[in-house]
């Protein structure tokens, strides 16, 4: 077992959770030595304290992330229009990706019926006027906005001071490699984290299962289809509508060349780790040339994150239903924006984006302890989505390097 990677491992956890819970707890839990010292006890304290590790790094991670995401933007300054055109075109197709996520989550309706209990009574609140909602996204005091973990006002914060970081260029270079270290350091402290995750996804499966027994079943298989649906309706008609109509290229050819970087991607659940095998990729099978990938690509695996939009948006459905809310269509709206930019502050390794959800649901004010549901299945939407997240990136530097002229169309069309 010493050897299994993480995946493996969470893998295993998960099944070995699910027929604990299911299979020797529930048939017990009407006992009270289970119910009180086995569910409601260990189980529910190593959850909690893998639920909590995770709240744990949400503010800071968004904090220095998105400012460092924001300050490295910079380099785009020396690329002008390429800079500018890859920017919009990876947060356009993040909101298309998000947007698509909701409406299927709306229609299939995946969470209805599960009557989650929730922990956090939630007490509904009136929803803010849309003005409201735009003009609160600025702080008025940015450390209030840290400690009550206000995320739309962090996020703006965070844009800001690394716009301003950017602006600075040479004079502010040490703030922003000291930002950078900090934020190596918050990426190892999750990662340490991640390490633990198997016992946390024992234990929360186990829980909810014991707990709701064949009930929780229909709603997470549920769920995972709808984000499976999203991910793929997103690369079938998005990518590929893109690829055709602008690019007036063939579909097909691109997945074939492509689709040695998003096995990689897949097995890894890493963008970062997948970068230099996407470069590669589109570099000599894709045709993109080596001025533009190395630009675009890593911006991408840094900032792009659609398959993370698609899960974040269908998990805030999802629970939401769960819970038994209503979303108002400010909180679409909202879920919309802080997913998009949520995605800016993923990083491309395994689990951020999961994270990064509690941000977008504490937005629309659902009880971030829903995560714990989802949790015990995102290890396998989590390789698919990154899948995903590295396609976009190629899809846009095919389409930006045609349209500078830096692309060899005799490659791309060759076979191989
Ligand atoms: N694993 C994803 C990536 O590397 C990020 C996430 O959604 O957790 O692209």
């Amino acid at each position: 077992m010493k050897n299994w990677g993480l995946t493996t491992k969470i893998l295993v956890a998960l099944v070995l959770g699910l027929i604990f819970g299911l299979v020797v707890l529930y048939p017990l839990s009407g006992n009270a030595f289970v119910a009180d010292y086995i569910i409601g006890g260990i189980l529910a304290l190593v959850g909690k304290i893998f639920v909590n590790s995770i709240k744990m790094m949400v503010v800071p991670l968004v904090l220095v992330s998105i400012t460092v995401g924001a300050a490295s933007i910079g380099d785009i300054k020396k690329l002008g229009r390429i800079g500018t055109k890859t920017v919009l075109f990876y947060l356009l197709t993040t909101a298309v990706a998000i947007t698509i996520a909701i409406t299927l989550a709306t229609v299939i309706k995946p969470g209805v019926g599960f009557n989650l209990p929730s922990d956090a009574a939630y007490v509904a609140k009136e929803a803010p006027a849309l003005i409201d909602v735009i003009a609160n996204m600025i702080p008025t005091n940015p450390f209030a906005a840290l400690t009550n973990g206000a995320m739309l006002q962090v996020i703006a914060f965070a844009l800001l001071f690394g716009t301003a970081i950017t602006a600075l260029g040479e004079k502010a270079i040490k703030v922003r490699e000291g930002l950078e270290a900090v934020n190596e350091v918050i990426l190892k402290l999750v990662m340490m984290i991640m390490a633990i995750a198997p016992y946390g996804v024992f234990a929360l499966i186990a829980k909810t299962f014991a707990s709701l027994g064949y009930s929780a079943m229909k709603p997470l298989a549920a769920y995972m289809f709808t984000v499976f649906l999203a991910l793929f309706i997103h690369a079938i008609i998005t990518y590929q509508g893109m690829l055709v109509t602008i690019g007036k290229l063939h579909p097909f050819k691109f997945f074939r060349n492509f689709s040695p970087a998003m096995l990689v991607a897949f097995s890894t659940a890493s963008s970062s780790s997948t970068l230099p095998v996407t470069l590669e990729t589109a570099e000599e099978r894709l045709g993109v040339d080596k001025n533009i990938g190395s630009f675009t690509l890593p911006l991408g695996a840094t900032i792009n994150m659609d398959g993370t939009a698609i899960m974040q948006g269908v998990a805030t459905v999802f629970l939401a239903q769960a819970y038994g809310m209503e979303l108002t269509l400010v909180n679409f709206l909202t879920v919309i924006l802080t997913a998009t930019l949520a995605s800016i502050g993923t990083a491309g390794v395994p689990g951020v984006g999961l994270i990064m959800l509690s941000m977008v649901l504490v937005q629309v004010g659902i009880p971030v302890e829903g995560i714990a549901i989802i949790m015990g299945v995102d290890r396998i939407l989590d390789m698919t989505r990154t899948a995903v997240n590295i396609t976009g990136d190629a899809v846009c530097s095919v389409l930006i390097a045609k349209s500078e002229g830096g692309f060899d169309e005799e490659l791309f069309n060759a076979k191989k």
